[in-house]
């Protein structure tokens, strides 16, 4: 059976491992960290994945912790006013349920798996010059280890990556003891709070080490009053700036927040990098070729929570182009077209994801504005967050966007 080496074990990783592995390829997995170490590790993301991404997940009977994890059954938007007041708030309701697995849970769990079926698991960091080795030894050599040093190996592709600084500083933080939502409780939803001009709050629920929690994520326009979290190695300290910025900020989040404490001593992140697309092949200085998966290749700011969900989706293309390849050689040409497959649905994300980091034109402010009056549209935006593609039809273009509020509140643009 075909040999095939995956270094980097997370999201895209591992699906792509205990993909292949279901398939019956020899399948290497190579990981910088144990299962054990991710586990104790420090949380990497918020994760938070929409219906198609979850499709993937099950159609692999991976979906370990989906009867455990909260099912987000709906998605909401406010817009805070100058004086920190609401001046939008509205809530789609997701056609189906997305959830956030804590990355630590699920990464160590489903390693475990990958070895318990017989995958060959190798603890090790690879450099490049590993690489050039293994491009020899193996059918296909695929880099999914995120946005770590190796995308040095991917050049980066200027025509479509418009920013080369990072556009958000993120800082994250797992808690305990958050109270209900005070509309809707009934049914769980991810919070999205913009704050203009300094920056959006995320909030959302999630299965950590200890159960069920809630993640609260803001993202700040770099160098303003958000962008504090540089430097801040305490985690407690973490978490108090977090909540001082919620009671500026977003105050009717923050009143929910007055009882939250961590859930562990690692369930604080902070970092930044620039949204990057980069060349999918790469040449190893022995002649070999490598093909980059998901974040390696496509990496975009988590502003609307699509790394993992764009990951997924990757995994799932490349998989499908794998398999269908038969035993024909995984040549450059066989690479490239096994990108650009993916890239048909990965550009939609980036292109959306993006926008949402720039200053809203006035078409999208009405538009997210009409959503807090005419529940389908706020429907509609929330289902986009599950197939961005859907945006091209009503958000880019002020015609389609007025077309479309037209057709749904029934009057002429
Ligand atoms: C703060 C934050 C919030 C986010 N929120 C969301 C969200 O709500 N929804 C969403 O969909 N996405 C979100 N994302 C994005 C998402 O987490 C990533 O896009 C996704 O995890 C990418 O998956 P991946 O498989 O490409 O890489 P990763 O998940 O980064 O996995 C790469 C793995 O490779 C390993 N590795 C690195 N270098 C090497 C090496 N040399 N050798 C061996 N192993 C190596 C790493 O340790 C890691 O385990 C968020 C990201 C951040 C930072």
């Amino acid at each position: 059976m075909r040999k095939i080496l995956i270094v980097g074990a997370g999201q895209s990783g591992l699906q792509l491992a205990l993909g292949l592995q279901a398939q019956g390829y020899e399948v290497t997995l190579m990981s910088n960290r144990t299962a054990d170490e991710i586990r104790s590790g420090r949380v990497m993301s918020t994760q938070c994945m929409f219906h198609t991404a979850l499709e993937h997940e099950r159609d692999l009977q991976i979906n370990f912790w989906e009867s455990q994890a909260p099912k987000i059954e709906g998605l909401g938007v406010s817009v805070s006013g100058p004086e920190s007041q609401r001046v939008i708030d509205w809530v789609g309701k997701l056609d189906g349920y997305a959830q956030s697995v804590d990355q630590r849970l699920k990464m160590a769990g489903w390693m475990e798996t990958f070895a318990q079926r017989g995958g060959q698991l190798v603890i090790h960091g690879a450099a490049v010059s590993d690489l050039d080795y293994f491009a020899r030894t193996y059918d296909l050599v695929l880099v999914s280890a995120g946005k770590g040093e190796l995308v040095s190996m991917f050049g980066r592709d200027a025509s479509r990556s418009p920013y080369s600084e990072p556009q958000r500083a993120l800082a994250v933080s797992y808690v305990h003891g958050l109270g209900p939502r005070p509309e809707h409780p009934e049914f769980d939803a991810v919070r999205c709070n913009l704050v203009p001009g300094v920056g959006e709050l995320f909030i959302m629920p999630t299965l950590t080490l200890s159960g069920r929690a809630d993640i609260l994520f803001w993202e700040g326009i770099p160098g303003g009053p958000l962008d504090v979290f540089q430097g801040v190695k305490d985690p407690a300290e973490h978490l108090s700036l977090t909540l001082e910025l919620m009671e500026k900020y977003t105050p009717w989040e923050y009143a929910r927040a007055t009882k939250v404490e961590l859930t562990d001593a690692n369930g604080t992140l902070a970092g930044r990098y620039a949204p990057t697309v980069r060349n999918p092949i790469g040449r190893l200085p022995g002649g070999g070729r490598v093909l980059g998966v998901a974040d390696v290749v496509v990496a975009n700011d988590p502003i609307t929570g699509q790394g993992s969900n764009s990951a997924s989706k990757c995994a799932a293309s490349y998989l499908a182009s794998i398999v269908e390849h038969g035993d024909r050689p995984f040549d450059e040409e066989w690479m490239q077209a096994t990108f650009d497959g993916y890239w048909e649905t990965a550009q939609h994300v980036t292109k959306w994801t993006n926008a949402m980091l720039g200053v809203p034109p006035e078409h999208v402010l009405n538009l997210i504005g009409a959503a807090g009056q005419l529940q389908p549209v706020a429907d509609r935006f929330a289902n986009g967050f599950n197939d961005p593609a859907d945006f091209e039809n009503f958000f880019f273009d002020p015609d389609k966007t007025s077309a479309y509020l037209a057709s749904v509140s029934g009057t002429t643009a």
